[in-house]
């Protein structure tokens, strides 16, 4: 089997220094292995996805020194294949459509609560006769795709983490295809990953909960299951998750200052904090 792994960033915002970090696990787990590594744009959200965020993205990696192989893939030019996906699981009769806002499901006090939040109560669950034409998204029917899905052993394996059983019932009705988005992160990372032959899903420990939901969808849509390493964040100096709060400059900040790309990408392989990261603290 050839490795395969790759870096997915939605380009929201610039990268900062936990993707930076992310990046170099999953392309230095692939060339250790002398497999592939992939740069694949989640540019699904078109309302706050940037072009310009997309040449910093691929100016970064390069400055970091890290090669993807092939063409660059943008998921806003796979939607079709979202689509079968969505028709396969309506014809499975496991989607809804959810006409509620965010308000009408905070307001829910009955909402009992999971590993992401507020759950989805179940309020469309059972409409009688949708009016489609109004804003909705889609939405699994969790307690029926359960019955199908779990015909199958629900496990997966996480190369830090060993063997999970999944338990995404515990994340409720999670949302397919967003009412501004033509699919949800759940459904086109899970069908890119596997369309793309993506070996080893190497990504945050942020990302964990997430896999149980993932791991759901490829037992739906007969999808085959990758390896996983949800590997740990890098942290402030405080000890906890890197993030706004610590004044990280983004990739591009310090690639512009001139700071050493291949140097940075070393400090973060060997578990040090780059000096532009510690001089903005002091
Ligand atoms: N696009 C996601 C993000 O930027 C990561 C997706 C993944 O690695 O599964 O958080």
């Amino acid at each position: 089997m050839v490795v395969h792994t790759r870096f997915a960033p939605s380009p929201t915002g610039r990268l900062h220094l936990g993707h930076a970090f992310s990046a170099l696990q999953a392309h230095d787990f692939a060339r250790s292995a002398g497999g592939r590594f992939t740069l694949r744009i989640e540019d699904i959200d078109g309302t706050r996805s940037r072009p310009e965020h997309v040449a910093a993205i691929r100016a970064d990696l390069q400055w970091l020194g890290l090669v993807w192989d092939g063409e660059v893939s943008f998921q806003s030019q796979r939607l079709a294949l979202y689509d079968a996906a969505l028709d396969r699981l309506r014809g499975m009769g496991l989607l809804y459509p959810c006409f509620c806002t965010r308000a009408d499901i905070a307001a829910s006090l009955a909402a009992p609560h999971g590993p992401e939040g507020a759950l989805y109560p179940g309020t469309c669950r059972a409409l009688e006769a949708p009016d489609l034409s109004r804003p909705h998204c889609w939405r699994l029917d969790m307690a029926k795709a359960l019955e199908i899905g779990s015909g199958e052993d629900l496990s997966w394996h996480d190369a830090f983490a060993g063997w999970v059983r999944a338990d995404p019932a515990a994340q409720g009705d999670v949302v397919l295809a967003r009412k501004d988005a033509p699919a949800s992160y759940h459904l086109a990372v899970t069908v890119d990953d596997a369309a793309q032959g993506i070996t080893h899903v190497v990504r945050g420990i942020d990302l964990f909960e997430a896999t149980h939901v993932h791991r759901l969808l490829q037992a739906l849509l007969d999808l085959p299951t990758p390896e996983y390493r949800h590997h740990a964040l890098l942290t402030g100096p405080d000890g906890t998750r890197l993030a706004k709060r610590h004044g990280a400059p983004t990739l591009e900040a310090l690639r512009r200052a001139g700071e050493d790309g291949a140097a940075l990408a070393e400090q973060l392989r060997a578990g040090q904090l780059p000096i532009g990261f510690a001089a903005a603290q002091a």
